[in-house]
């Protein structure tokens, strides 16, 4: 696919637990996002909302799996 400024794993991404967004620095200053939802539904390009740059979000299903269920907190 044409347009696609690197590939990121999902690890290296920024997750966000309650807006449920997984986020990555954009060289342009701005930051590529992509949802929780939108990767379980397969989308694996996250867009910058500031410049036309996109990247593409590696990872395996038991990876979104941790993100989707996350297991209890011990207390
Ligand atoms: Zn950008």
């Amino acid at each position: 696919m044409a347009g696609i400024y690197e590939e990121v794993e999902i690890e290296d991404m920024t997750y966000d637990a309650e807006t449920k967004m997984f986020t990555f620095p954009c060289p342009c200053g701005d930051k590529f996002q992509i949802s929780l939802e939108e990767l379980d539904d397969g989308e694996d390009i996250a867009h910058c909302p500031s410049c036309t740059l996109k990247i593409r979000v590696v990872y395996e299903p038991e990876a979104l799996e941790r993100y989707l269920n996350p297991p209890e907190e011990e207390s």
